[in-house]
Order: C-alpha cells, then structure tokens, then sequence
C-alpha cells in the first residue's frame, strides 16, 4: 500500500458459511457480510485494519457499499 494515501481503502466479502437473517429494521433479507476498513494511522504512520462482520441489507448497504 502506498505510502501518504490517506483514503479508504475499504473490501467487502460476503460470508457463505452463515445463514441469511432478516433485518429487524427494514425486515428484508440481510447477508452477513466482513467488512474491512483500512485507516492510515497517523499516531504510528501505519495503515490499520478494521475487520468486523455485519449484515448486509437494504438499510445498510449504502453505509458499506457507498464509502
Ligand atoms: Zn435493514
């Protein structure tokens, strides 16, 4: 990764090996999805690695798709 880019670089990767859920907030079909999020760190000039897993649906997609 390129040194001083201060973008996010951000992956996205859909879990196969869990069950779709339906989202309790827009009651659509929500796909588990891991989420990784690479934030430059300034305090220790390093990039840093965000990975969590969230569902992926109608009311978030546009938060995980649309960075
Ligand atoms: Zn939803």
């Amino acid at each position: 990764m390129a040194k001083g880019e201060r973008s996010f670089v951000t992956k996205v990767k859909k879990v196969t090996d869990k069950k779709n859920v339906l989202c309790p907030v827009c009651n659509s079909e929500a796909t588990p999805v891991v989420f990784v999020k690479s934030v430059f760190a300034e305090k220790t000039n390093s990039w840093k690695f965000n990975k969590c897993t969230i569902l992926a649906c109608k009311c978030t997609e546009k938060e995980i798709y649309g960075l």
